[in-house]
């Protein structure tokens, strides 16, 4: 099953505390389809400038990643700026231009439309708008976005978010977006507008996944020792997630089985962990699938526990 992709790619400047990296390949649309290109055949919708280097893309050929889509326009690519804080959870926007994405408008190659999959990275909701009508059939639709199309593109933002089966928010954007204290409340008013599932990215701290059946599952994070640079670890987990989906038979014409879906959450924990081990994609270059099943198999050991423990009053004896 193959995976569409809209989304950013750019170059970024990245500083943490401790290092910094200038024009290295970023976009939300670049750590999906290099992370989900580990499972399946990914097709990529995306634009860049004639700077982009020659090299990304030889690499994404490289790899089962259909780059028919990726459009090669005259002008700058994306680029984006941003520093951590020593909570890598937290980080600050300095500069967004969006280059050559201002005057971009997707178009989905026909080789494209048989894609099962689609995953709607971050990017000007107005586009992923116009993907989704241009390919209506998709078995499962996911959602990405961020707190600038929150705070710009609020309206179009929720026409997406009604045409769309998965969200995948932050904590904090579940609170922009609906204006909730309380995580809990602000997922059920998300879940109201249609969708079937809300994933909450929690950063360091992992995942939490809420149906619209009433699932509730929390993945937790692999413990990482040394974080170098977590930009794309919540694109890297929708790879992850969407790669997994993309190996397993959907449990009927438009749905997945819930137990696949919690599994898919726990591969979008540990393709995000890698991501965060290293500068831009760089992790993920020589990822091997037997990597991340080493990691899968420490994720059921630390987060097992038993589950025939009752609290029984103790019965007076005589
Ligand atoms: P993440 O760390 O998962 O939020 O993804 C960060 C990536 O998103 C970076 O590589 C940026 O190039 C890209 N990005 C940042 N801001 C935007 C934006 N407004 N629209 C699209 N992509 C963006």
């Amino acid at each position: 099953m193959s995976i569409l992709v809209v989304g950013s790619v750019a170059l970024d400047i990245v500083e943490t505390p401790f290092a910094r990296r200038e024009e290295a390949l970023g976009g939300a649309a670049s750590y999906f389809s290099t992370a989900a290109s580990l499972y399946s055949q990914v097709n990529l919708v995306a634009v860049v400038g004639s700077d982009f280097p020659r090299e990304h893309l030889e690499f994404w050929r490289s790899r089962p990643i259909n780059l028919s889509g990726l459009q090669i326009q005259p002008g700058e690519t994306f680029r984006w700026v941003a520093r951590y804080h020593m909570d890598m959870n937290a980080r600050d926007t300095l500069d967004t231009r969006l280059g050559v994405y201002a005057g971009f408008h997707p178009v989905i190659p026909v080789e494209y439309l048989e894609s099962s999959l689609l995953f709607l990275a971050n990017i000007q909701p107005e586009l992923q708008m116009e993907v989704l009508e241009q390919v209506p059939n998709a078995r499962l639709t996911v959602l990405d976005t961020m707190e600038l199309w929150i705070m710009t593109a609020r309206p179009m933002l929720t026409e997406v978010i009604k045409k769309v089966d998965v969200l995948l928010m932050s904590e904090e954007e579940i609170r922009q977006y609906t204006n909730q204290a309380s995580i809990l409340v602000g997922v059920r008013q998300l879940l109201a507008m249609g969708l079937k599932y809300v994933i909450v990215k929690q950063g360091s701290y992992g995942a939490l996944l809420f149906g619209a059946d009433g699932t509730y599952f929390s993945a937790p994070s692999y413990p990482l020792e040394e974080v170098i640079d977590p930009t794309g670890a919540g694109d890297a987990f929708a790879g992850g997630l969407l790669g997994y989906l993309s190996t397993v038979q959907p449990s009927s014409d438009r749905g997945y089985a819930i137990e696949d879906i919690k599994c898919g959450v726990v591969h979008g924990n540990i393709i995000g962990s890698f991501v965060c081990e290293d500068f831009s994609i760089d992790r993920l270059r020589g990822l091997m699938m037997t990597d991340v099943a080493t990691r899968y198999e420490t994720l059921v050991d630390c987060s097992h526990f038993d589950p025939h423990w009752r609290y029984r009053t103790k019965v007076a004896v005589s």
